[in-house]
């Protein structure tokens, strides 16, 4: 008989070895990447089916699921690192990302409290607050960032914060945001409780931006018959269209009846690096809360979205539970930050490493260099779609995100879509603006250069 091993740990030497050919794999992979249709191929089941019934009962070599990736998951995968990725809007990445985030789970830390990786907690507010100096937001938010999973994540906590503050009764409270605003905010009601009807959508003008004029009669509606205002949502850069909503005005509107202002600029927060797109911006600094998702389009891989509070206490309150195994000498002296009392969950990932890898290595300049570059791809798009009869642009792009439609009408814009999409060399994904069918080309790919974007000009042009 065998003797019983002692261990199945991977030996450190065994990690090097695997280690090394992990990220060869990576490597190859986005080296190659544009050979790979953009939008996964494969049928319902199709993964399923090829994976064993069972968990194995003795291990496998590394080799063998090296292997796999290749035979069993790269079909399943729709590439959202591709170059010819222009669906939904840009999730991406880099090796400075991808790296930081294998030093976070290498050191495998909880940064739940302050005193359980001080590190973790004291580089999250650094380099959040660097952020406020790349992208010049207000002075309010120094010292109170926070990294969340999602902007979701942001959104709930910024409304959990407002339905505490407001003091009232839940059945009482209303909310407001534009038709355009991103499903979250809805979602994000629907969790805290509150009432489905006491959700407001605020009228959108002809650039599909919130119309202040509209909500501020909505509030006085609510006020008047003895409802209280407790949150306001204003999208910098709306999912459909890359709409900005006017903050300082909503701002003005939503203090006048003492609601909380929540800026959603997931998208295109990033912008603001560049001081030329920094009016998208304006009136910030009147804002209680903001986020932006530096995993759409600050190449730091998924998941990070920056949470900018004004009152941290009011987040805090809403969010703070302190059992009694949680006590700790840092926390009770009140002289740091337990970010489990900024989020939903208790624990948390040490996320700000890999931000703090991007930003070292691309610093201020590479970072605009970048956006600017998607930008001008999508404004000479959006350009050419205008002189061209057979498209109509939607709305002038105000910066990467460009929104047309065939002029025949939804079928044809359709069969545009599907066209494209079936070459495999490109996606694009959909929105409807006023009830018309549009195609939305969402530039801000790592890898997405001036070839690209001229590729799917090309093919727009003989498909359309
Ligand atoms: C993408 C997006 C969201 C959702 O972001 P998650 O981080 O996936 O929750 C919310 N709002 C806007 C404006 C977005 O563009």
């Amino acid at each position: 008989m065998d003797t019983p091993r002692e261990s199945f740990h991977m030996t450190p030497d065994e990690f090097r070895t695997h280690g090394r050919a992990v990220v060869d794999w990576v490597a190859d992979y986005l080296e190659n990447i544009a050979q790979h249709p953009v939008a996964s191929r494969v049928a319902p089941g199709e993964t399923r089916a090829m994976l064993p019934e069972n968990a194995p009962e003795h291990g496998e070599p590394f080799e063998a699921m090296l292997a796999d990736l290749d035979r069993v998951i790269l079909p399943g995968i729709t590439h959202w690192q591709s170059p010819g990725w222009f669906g939904y809007f840009p999730c991406n990445g880099s090796g400075p990302a991808i790296l930081g985030d294998l030093v976070s789970t290498g050191l495998g830390v909880q940064g739940m409290l302050w005193a359980t990786s001080p590190a973790a907690t004291e580089l999250e507010t650094h380099v959040l607050d660097w952020l406020v100096d790349l992208l010049a937001l207000p002075e309010t938010f120094r010292g109170n960032g926070v990294i969340q999973d999602s902007a979701s994540s942001a959104t709930l906590c910024a409304l959990l914060a407002a339905r505490e503050r407001a003091g009232a009764p839940y059945g009482t409270l209303t909310g407001y945001t534009s038709t355009q605003a991103h499903s979250s905010v809805e979602k994000g009601w629907k969790i805290a409780g509150l009432d489905p009807a006491n959700l407001r959508q605020v009228p959108v003008d002809e650039a599909y931006a919130l119309r202040p004029g509209a909500l501020a009669d909505l509030l006085a509606a609510d006020a008047k018959a003895g409802l209280t205002p407790a949150f306001v949502v204003a999208t910098a850069g709306t999912t459909s269209s890359n709409a900005m909503d006017p903050i300082g005005a909503t701002a003005a509107a939503a203090h006048a009846h003492g609601a909380w202002l929540h800026v959603d600029a997931a998208m295109s927060g990033t912008a603001a690096v560049c001081p030329e797109y920094r009016w998208i911006h304006d009136g910030l600094a009147e804002a209680d809360s903001y986020c932006f998702n530096p995993h759409k389009w600050m190449w730091t891989s998924f998941d990070c979205d920056a949470f900018y509070v004004r009152d941290r206490a009011a987040l805090t309150t809403a969010l703070s539970v302190v059992p009694e195994y949680l006590r700790n000498a840092a926390t009770e002296s009140g002289a740091v930050i337990d970010y489990r009392d900024w989020q939903i969950p208790l624990g948390r990932r040490f996320r700000a490493l890999k931000l703090w890898f991007v930003l070292r290595h691309y610093g201020a300049e590479g970072l605009r260099h970048h956006v600017r570059e998607h930008v001008a791809l999508a404004q000479e798009l959006a350009a050419w779609v205008d002189k061209d009869e057979r498209l109509v642009l939607s709305t002038p792009p105000p910066l990467n995100l460009v929104c047309f439609r065939h002029a025949e009408g939804d079928g044809a814009t359709q069969r545009l879509l599907d066209d494209l999409n079936a070459t495999g060399e490109v996606y694009l994904t959909h929105t409807r603006l006023d009830g018309d069918l549009t195609i939305r080309v969402s530039v801000g790919a790592t890898q997405t250069r001036r070839e690209h974007v001229e590729r799917l000009r090309d093919l727009v042009d003989r498909h359309a």
